[in-house]
């Protein structure tokens, strides 16, 4: 007789939803408890008045991993996801005055950085080339790899990587790297850009996370035609194919244990027995709340927490010409912008603004001749600064520097608007103290320390998501998945 395993999963953020398709699909029994009313987590979706927003990511690299989660899909469901190429990847208003579209054809982008800058083009070429042989070298090992299992680490086919890890530079920092390859701080400053894309400092972050602008410079930078929200909810739908069951306004408050093995979990009073527990939840909040009879890992212990963000949606009366899908207005010191972040874990009076704007791209996000603004500072995770303050103080400096920059007043433009700071993101997806990446990867030895995606301790146990192996971010939470799905067949294979 054919065995049918019971997953549950805890979480119904965008690794959630992988791992409820992958296990799915292997005849698992999968049900999804999430505490909010719908799917997606960060990955969500907000309508206020006529304007839709896309809460949390904005920008996608590796479509092909949510293609592939799709491949199967029926083709009602596959074409919910439509990602598209951008031609630009975004636009750079740089403290200096420039402002210039970064194009995504990495050979235009070196041409136009070369003739504004004076850098030479063959140090940027050669950056390019270079970041591309190190995402290519590492990407098997570090991020679609579960080198936590020392079998599939040493590998022969990974032995090139293990004697190649001095070519990584994982003692210089992104920052001392970049700035030995070029002269011209604009293009420091935007390739430095890419170690907030784990919520990291590049003059903290190890030089290997340089391989981060590979995927969008070398790799492209893409925007789904209906927003991002459409990711999810193509995952969502697709689960729902599949069988999966989804039980919303759902807190898991506990995870049973019979000794050293999971049996269920415990939410609104109730017991969900299953043979497998996959959290999709913050590795921080796993331990602490649902499991605080286990001692965590050591790399789960310490929280060395990525940053967070404040994000203002505004529904603006205008559609600007002059702003694009992604603009960023850089601080004109980005070291004290860092340095406050995680030294003084405050905001920057001179904060890097980025603005994303999806209605340029899927017009129905706004109505005619208006445009969604999704305006967004770097910020410390929330360790009890005064938030009241900070919020409005913050965004009286960001209306001033775009009012400077753009040439036309802001305020009186804003129809619609409400502000998500470190507190809130913690309380719409329990990540602990809003950090939006888990723990940063503000040293050399961050990779090492994430945690598996599967429990040492605990039988039938997995892990997915951004606070874990690999970290944060889409295509990272993808691989997350993927990994668990091998972990768990090693285990439970229906035969
Ligand atoms: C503002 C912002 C901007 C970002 N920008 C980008 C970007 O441009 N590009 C990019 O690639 N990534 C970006 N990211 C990161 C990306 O959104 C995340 O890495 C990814 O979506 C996290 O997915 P996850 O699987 O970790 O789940 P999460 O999205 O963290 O969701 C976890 C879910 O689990 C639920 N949950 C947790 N514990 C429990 C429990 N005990 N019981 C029931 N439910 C529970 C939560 O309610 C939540 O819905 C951004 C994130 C934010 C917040």
């Amino acid at each position: 007789m054919i065995q049918q395993y019971i997953t549950n999963i805890i979480g119904s953020g965008l690794g959630g939803l992988a791992v409820a398709i992958r296990l799915a699909r292997h005849g698992h029994k999968v049900r999804v408890f999430e505490k909010n009313p719908g799917p997606g987590g960060k990955l969500n979706s907000i309508d206020r008045g006529q304007y839709r927003f896309d809460t949390g990511p904005s920008l996608l690299t590796l479509p092909e991993l949510v293609e592939e989660l799709l491949s199967d899909a029926p083709e009602n469901i596959r074409s919910l996801f439509k990602p598209r190429k951008l031609d630009k990847i975004c636009k750079y208003y740089f403290p200096d005055g420039t402002v210039v579209d970064a194009p995504s054809d990495p050979e235009a982008f070196s041409r136009t950085f070369s003739c504004l800058t004076g850098e030479r083009k063959a140090n940027i070429d050669r950056y390019l080339k270079k970041v591309c042989e190190l995402y290519d070298l590492t990407a098997p090992v570090f991020i679609f790899g579960n080198f936590h299992r020392k079998e599939e680490l040493f590998q022969p086919k990974n032995l090139k990587v293990l004697f190649n890890l001095h070519r990584l530079n994982p003692f210089a920092t992104m920052h001392g790297y970049n700035s030995r390859r070029f002269s011209h701080r604009n293009i420091i400053q935007l390739f430095d850009r890419y170690a907030t894309y784990n919520g990291s400092s590049p003059y903290s972050a190890p030089a290997t996370l340089n391989v981060i602008a590979h995927l969008e410079h070398n790799k492209g930078a893409f925007f789904p035609e209906n927003g991002m929200f459409s990711i999810t909810m193509a995952l969502y739908e697709y689960a729902l194919h599949l069988g999966v069951e989804f039980i919303f306004n759902t807190y898991v408050s506990k995870i049973k244990l019979d000794g050293k093995k999971t049996t269920g979990l415990i939410a609104r009073d109730k017991e969900y027995g299953s043979d497998i527990i996959v959290s999709d939840c913050d590795v921080f909040h796993l331990y602490e709340y649902l499991l605080p009879e286990i001692k965590a890992p050591a790399g789960s212990r310490k929280k060395n927490l990525s940053s967070s963000a404040i994000i203002y949606y505004w529904g603006m009366k205008i559609d600007p010409p002059d702003l694009d899908l992604h603009n960023i207005f850089f601080a004109a010191d980005y070291r004290k912008e860092f340095n406050c972040l995680f030294k003084k874990m405050t905001m920057y009076s001179d904060p890097t603004v980025y603005i994303f704007i999806s209605s340029k791209a899927a017009r129905k996000d706004a109505p005619e001749g208006k445009s969604n603004w999704f305006v967004m500072v770097n910020a410390p995770y929330d360790n009890g600064q005064d938030w009241n303050e900070l919020i409005p103080q913050t965004r009286k400096n960001i209306i001033n520097k775009l009012e400077s920059r753009l040439g036309f007043s802001i305020q009186d433009k804003i129809e619609q608007e409400f502000i998500i700071g470190p507190p809130e993101i913690e309380k719409n997806t329990l990540s602990t103290a809003g950090a939006l990446y888990g723990n940063s990867s503000n040293s050399a030895s961050s990779a090492f320390y994430r945690h598996p995606n599967f429990s040492k301790k605990i039988k039938g146990l997995y892990l997915t998501g951004g606070s874990v192996h690999p970290g944060g971010g889409i295509p990272l939470c993808l691989a997350s998945a993927a990994i668990v799905e091998k972990e768990v067949l090693r285990e439970y294979k229906n035969s």
